[in-house]
Formats: C-alpha cells, structure tokens, sequence
C-alpha cells in the first residue's frame, strides 16, 4: 500500500475515496490471509462504515488530518469495544470487551479505518507469534520463518501490505524483533508516553504500545497520533506531544552536533556474522551523514536477560490471576465446585509458555523467595539504567542490532525456551530502563531476510530517535524493497 502521505493527497484531491482505499486493503487481506495469518479477526464492516465516514466529511468540503481513511491493524490485545479481543489465548476466545482503549479510541476519532486485529503470541508472551493459541503467522519474506513476536501478526501485516500502518506492544521487544524480522520500522516509545488503558496486561511495569509502520514518516504520524496524557493510565506521563513528523530532516547535520554511541557489549558471541556486518555498515553510514560515532560500554547489559526473565513473569503472574472463568471469557464447566472450576479452566485456557511464565512469577514472589530473587531483580534493573544514564552523559542515541540474527524457521526453538528467550538480549535492557527504541531495516542477510538496526534514545526524545531514522531511510532506502508476497 501507499504512505500515509500519498494517501491523504489522493483523498484530499478526491483522486481516490476512503472505501476504495479501505476495499483495497480488504481484498490484499482476503488475497494474503490463507498464506500469511496475520490476522486473529479481520473487520470489513468497521472498516467499510469508518470509511464511509470520512468520505462523507470530506465531501461535506471538512478538513481531515493525515490519518483519516488510513487502514491500520490493531495487535489483539488491545480492547476495542464489540469487536473479539483474544491477547492469542483460548481464555479470552470469546471476549468482547464493553469499552475501547485508550489507543483505539484516539485513532478512531482520528478518522483511521480498523481492518483487523493481529496475531500475537498468547498475552504478548514470545518471540516468534508461534504461542498463539490460533494459527501460525508466517514471515512475508520466506513463509517457512517466523516473523517475530510477540506482535508478529502486526509487523507482518505492515510488511505484506494488508494495512499501512499498526500498533503493537513491546514489553522487552515485541515491537522492535518483529519489525527487525519483518523488515518495517517498528518503535517502542518512553515508558508512560502511550496510555495503556484497554491494553491486557502482561508486566505493567514494562509494557508499551507503539508504532508499526513501512517509513519513517508513517511511524512518526502514527506515534503523535497515540501519545498523550490519559487519566485513566496512573503511569501516564503528562508532557507536551510534539508532531512527530515534523522534525523529520534527511540530513544529520541539518540538527547540528549528534553523537552516536555503539554498546559494545552487544558485539561478539551469538552475533550473526552478516548482522554484525550490517550494522557495523549501518554505523559507518551514519557517520557519513553527520553524526559523531564512538564506542560506548554498558558492562551490565548482559544482565538484562535474567533480570527480566524474573520481573516480568512476576508482574505476569499478578495480573494473569484474574482469569479465573468467573470475569471473563472462557470457563470449564464440568467442575464440582469452584476450586476446581478455577483449576480446570486456567489449565484448559492457558497455554504452555503462560504456565511457565505464571509458576515462574509466582515462585519468584513467593514468601522466602522474593528477597533472593524478585528484589534482587528489581536492583538489577536500577543497575541497567545507571548504564543507559552513563551511556547518555557521552552520547545522544545508542545503537545496536536489534536481534542477534535474523528470522529463524517455524519450529525451530520452540522446544527450547531459553534459545528464544535469548533472542531478546538487546531489546530487553530498553524496557527495564524506560527508555524510546525504535529498529529499522539496515540491510538483508544471503537468504535475502531483513536485518534490523536498534536506535535507543534518552527518555522522551522519541524525536531524536525518528531523526535519526529518517537520515538513515533517505540514504539507503531499504523500505522500497518489498516482500515477493506483497
Ligand atoms: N519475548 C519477550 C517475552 O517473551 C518479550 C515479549 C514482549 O515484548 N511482549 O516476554
């Protein structure tokens, strides 16, 4: 599909209606789907009748802002109001949630047009959407591949061209792997800047919606359009929201001095040799394009993975308690009384990665046990951030691969959770810290696979980051090669 920006031309010119451009989303989805599932629901009528809706203000002679008419998917663990949110798990099958989030609602009323909702790993836990409860997306680039997770379905669905732009969650990379994997540009903003009302929770202290998007520019329009201070979300930060897009230049020098810090520590053992070489190109370009490059060491990086193997399951197992089959969605019904109601239904509607995550959690909070490893935890992640800070008193933005290889085949790790747990190394410090990460496309392996470079910036300077970006997209233009699929 087009940019954001060629779309709303052929609107505003009346070269094209929003149906048309909504059915042609459709059909690419009807075409696409039975190969790449990355839709758990797909909504033509909410996309038709939010169409319809602009078409009509436009023909009224109203003005309409950049993302009027723009069809976009939505990860399906975000409530949208009388249409199935399922967060990948059978315990929520038959959910459909009485109010709208926070996100869904702001981009309703900025006239986008909702195609569907994507697959995810079950409540957004994974690496590669393979712990969905329902189908198996497949990566656009080679259908044999995963394409990341846990926003699989939304990075994938950008990358084939069945929406223009989506939104996922990251909680320690699922926006950031998946876009690296899919070849789209996919940004993880500041802890708090994105409200997660309506958001199912998996560790609440981690979690973020953020943008999916094939430009930069894209990205830009659909972050300004969901950040912001909602007073539903206590964590909610209450800062001026800049037009993203705006400050988008194709030179770095057109910024004045920028300082690229390279973390050292994600350098070395586990690195893919044809990752490594694509950054390391990546970084040499941005020096070309203005920037100031210089190694930086964040010597307690490495910790990230363990530490976050320990706060997340443990929020995860908190507020995962609330499926009981008494609030919501599915209940076993053959039970005798309620403990075994509870019993039955969390062993019936979970599946195995959420089992693990839950006994995990719950030992690591356990009375005896929360010293010695949730506390613990907790002073490690200080530990991480006191590096990021370190790191930003030299430099301005830090880069790094966003995973250490590129999409690996369906099957491959699932039996072996700690290989796939490992494949979050370089996302995860991000999340503990708070801080804005966004990856974007820098270059493609032998096997033609996407590769993707990590930009972490400063709290809040989201701007920075997608400055950065956009110099990088105008001299490589990685984003104009497609998938064969699309
Ligand atoms: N892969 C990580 C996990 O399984 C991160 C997932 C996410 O960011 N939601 O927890």
């Amino acid at each position: 599909m087009a940019s954001i920006r060629e779309l709303h031309q052929q609107l505003i010119k009346k070269e094209r209606t929003a149906v048309e451009i909504a059915q042609e989303a459709l059909d690419h989805i009807s075409q696409l789907e039975p190969k790449l599932k990355s839709f758990l629901t797909v909504t033509p009528e909410k996309a038709l009748q939010q169409a319809r809706e602009v078409d009509a203000k436009i023909a009224q002679g109203e003005e309409i802002g950049p993302l009027a008419g723009i069809p976009i998917a939505i990860k399906d663990n975000m409530c949208t109001e009388g249409i199935r949110t399922t967060c990948g798990s059978r315990i929520l099958e038959n959910f459909i949630p009485p109010y709208e989030s926070t996100v869904t609602s702001k981009l309703a009323d900025a006239g986008a047009v909702f195609v569907g909702k994507t697959n995810m790993d079950e409540f957004a836990m994974g690496s590669s959407t393979e712990n969905s409860a329902y189908q198996l997306t497949r990566n656009p680039w080679d259908l044999e591949r995963v394409p990341g997770g846990s926003s699989g379905g939304s990075a994938a669905a950008v990358a084939a061209g069945e929406c223009v732009v989506a939104l996922g969650s990251d909680t320690g990379g699922s926006i950031r792997q998946p876009a690296s994997f899919c070849g789209v540009i996919g940004l993880k903003p500041t802890y708090g800047l994105v409200s997660r009302y309506g958001l199912v929770a998996y560790a609440s202290s981690l979690d973020q919606i953020g943008p999916f998007g094939r430009s930069v520019e894209d990205t830009a329009i659909l972050l300004s359009a969901i950040a912001g201070y909602d007073p539903k979300d206590s964590t909610s930060l209450n800062v001026p929201i800049p037009d993203y897009s705006k400050s988008l230049k194709p030179n770095l020098k057109a910024r004045g001095q920028l300082r690229i810090g390279v973390i050292k520590e994600t350098f070395g053992e586990g690195l893919d040799p044809t990752v490594e070489a694509a950054v390391t190109t990546a970084v040499e370009l941005l020096q070309e394009l203005g920037a100031e490059i210089s190694v930086v060491s964040c010597p307690r990086f490495r910790y990230g993975l363990p530490t976050y193997y320990i706060i997340a399951p443990s929020e995860a197992s908190a507020n995962l308690a609330r499926y009981d089959g008494v609030k919501y969605g599915f209940r076993s019904e053959d039970a005798d009384n309620l403990l075994e109601m509870y019993g039955k239904t969390r062993a019936r509607g979970f599946g195995t990665e959420v089992k693990r995550r839950i006994m995990v959690g719950t030992y690591a909070l356990s009375a005896g046990y929360y010293d010695a490893y949730y506390l613990k935890a907790q002073k490690v992640r200080t530990l991480i951030k006191e590096d990021f800070d370190r790191a930003f008193a030299q430099v301005d933005v830090l880069v790094c691969p966003t995973a250490p290889t590129t999409a690996f085949k369906a099957g491959e790790k699932t039996e072996d959770p700690l290989s796939m747990y490992l494949g979050d190394l370089m996302t995860i410090p991000v999340n503990l810290a708070g801080l804005p990460g966004m990856s974007i496309p820098c270059g493609y392996d032998e096997k033609g696979l996407p590769i993707g470079l990590q930009l972490i910036g400063r709290v809040l300077q989201e701007s920075r980051l997608l400055e950065v970006a956009y110099a990088y997209e105008q001299a490589t233009q990685w984003n104009l090669r497609f998938p064969k699929l699309a």
